[in-house]
C-alpha cells in the first residue's frame, strides 16, 4: 500500500472540492503514474477502497473521508411518502430501519444477505452501489485488462465461472452490489452534488454504465461528484416484493445469482412488474421479457415458470458459467411465487 494523506471533509462542498477524481477514472492510469500525480479520492467506510489500495491497484496521494459530513447517515420520510436514504447509512442500520423492514422488505432481505455481520456494520450503502467489480483478473495487479486500460479481457477466454451471462462483451463483469438489484426493481433514484454545488437526480437504473458505452467505469459518477441521497418512491398499496439469492456459501460472499421481483397486484392480477437479475450482467439486469410475460396475468406456478424462462431471453453464457441459466430460471420462478403469495 502506498503512503497517502488522510483528510476529513466537514461538508459535501468541501468533499467535492478536495476530491480530484473518481476511483474509476484514477484506475485507468497505471498505479505507478497515479503515484506521481496528486490523485485525491473520497472514502465512505473504506471496505472496497482499502482492498484496492492493498492490492496496489490504486495509489492516491490523498483520501478524503465523508464520515464527518453531518446528515449523510440518516433515513427520512418525505412529505410525499417517499424515503430519503443517506449514502453513509450502514448496510446493517438500513436493513434494521423500521420503515425499510415494513415497506421494502425485499431490500431489508438483500441487505441482510450481503457480506458478513462485521462488514454490514461498517460498509455504507453509498459505497456499496459504487464499489468496483470483483472480477479476479481486475483485482490482480498481474493483469492489466481492458477495464484497467489494457488491451485484453482475460475472463472471456479464461476463468469466467463468476462472470456475466448478459451484455458480457467485451468485458464480462457482473455488478457487485446486491442492494442495487432491489433498488433498481423498486425504481430508486439517486441524488448527486457536483463541484459547483449543482445537484442532479437520476434513476438508479440509468446511472449504471454498460461496457459498450464505457469500458472503464460501472456508473456515471463524475469527478468531484458526491452521492448525497438514494430515494425510494412510496410503495403502492398492493405492492408485493421478494429478493432471493444463491451463493456458493451462505455465511458471506457475493451471490452467484440474485433476483428481485416487485409486483403491483390488483385482486391477484399483475398490473405492473419489475424483475431484476443481479450477478448477471455489468449492471443490474431488467428482465423485460419476463415482466411482459406476467403483466395482465393472475400469478400462479405456470405463469411464474413461463416468466422465468422468458427472463433468460438474450443470455449469452460464456464457456464456464452456463450453470447460471437454470439457477436464474429457478430463482425468478420462486421469487415471483414468493412475492405474489
Ligand atoms: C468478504 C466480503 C463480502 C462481501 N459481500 C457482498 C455481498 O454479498 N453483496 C454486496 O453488495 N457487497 C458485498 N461486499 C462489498 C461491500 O458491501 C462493499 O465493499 C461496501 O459496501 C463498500 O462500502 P464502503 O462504505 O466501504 O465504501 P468505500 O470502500 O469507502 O467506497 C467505495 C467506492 O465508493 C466511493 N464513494 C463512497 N461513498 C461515496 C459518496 N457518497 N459519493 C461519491 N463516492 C463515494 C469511493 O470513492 C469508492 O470508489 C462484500 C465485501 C467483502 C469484503
Ligand atoms: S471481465 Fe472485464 S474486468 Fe474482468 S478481465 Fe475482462 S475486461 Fe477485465
Amino acid at each position: 500500500m502506498n503512503r497517502f494523506a488522510l483528510a476529513s471533509a466537514r461538508t459535501i462542498a468541501e468533499a467535492g472540492a478536495a476530491a480530484s477524481t473518481t476511483v474509476a477514472h484514477a484506475m485507468t492510469v497505471a498505479p505507478e503514474a497515479m503515484e506521481q500525480g496528486d490523485t485525491a479520492i473520497v472514502k465512505a467506510s473504506g471496505i472496497d477502497l482499502i482492498d484496492l489500495l492493498k492490492e496496489g491497484l490504486l495509489k492516491p496521494a490523498k483520501i478524503i473521508s465523508l464520515s464527518k459530513v453531518p446528515g449523510l447517515d440518516q433515513v427520512a420520510e418525505e412529505n410525499d411518502g417517499s424515503l430519503k436514504i443517506g449514502p453513509m447509512m450502514t448496510l446493517a442500520a438500513l436493513a434494521d430501519h423500521p420503515l425499510v423492514r415494513q415497506r421494502y422488505p425485499a431490500l431489508a432481505d438483500a441487505l441482510r444477505g450481503s457480506a458478513s455481520p462485521q462488514i454490514r456494520n461498517v460498509a455504507t450503502v453509498g459505497g456499496n452501489l459504487l464499489q468496483r467489480p470483483r472480477c479476479w483478473y481486475f483485482r490482480s495487479q498481474a493483469y492489466r485488462c481492458l477495464r484497467k486500460g489494457g488491451g485484453h479481457c482475460f475472463a472471456i477466454s479464461g476463468e469466467n465461472q463468476y462472470h456475466g451471462i448478459f451484455n458480457n462483451m467485451p468485458c464480462a463483469i457482473v455488478h457487485p452490489s446486491t442492494a442495487a438489484t432491489v433498488l433498481v426493481a423498486l425504481g430508486a433514484t439517486i441524488e448527486l452534488s457536483g463541484p459547483d454545488g449543482a445537484a442532479r437526480r437520476i434513476l438508479l437504473e440509468n446511472f449504471f454504465v454498460l461496457p459498450d458505452r464505457d469500458l472503464q467505469r460501472e456508473n456515471d459518477l463524475q469527478p468531484r461528484e458526491i452521492l448525497t441521497a438514494i430515494r425510494l418512491p412510496k410503495p403502492a398499496a398492493n405492492l408485493r416484493m421478494a429478493h432471493l439469492k444463491q451463493g456458493e456459501k451462505d455465511s458471506f460472499d457475493w451471490p452467484l445469482a440474485d433476483v428481485a421481483v416487485v409486483l403491483d397486484l390488483d385482486s391477484g392480477v399483475c398490473k405492473r412488474a419489475s424483475i431484476v437479475l443481479g450477478a448477471a450482467a455489468p449492471a443490474p439486469h431488467r428482465a423485460k421479457a419476463a415482466e411482459a410475460a406476467i403483466v395482465g396475468q393472475r400469478i400462479d406456478e405456470n405463469v411464474a415458470a413461463a416468466a422465468a424462462r422468458a427472463a433468460l431471453t438474450g443470455a449469452t453464457p460464456l464457456s464456464k458459467n452456463g450453470y447460471k441459466l437454470p439457477l436464474f430460471e429457478a430463482l425468478v420462478r420462486r421469487a415471483i411465487v414468493k412475492a405474489a403469495a
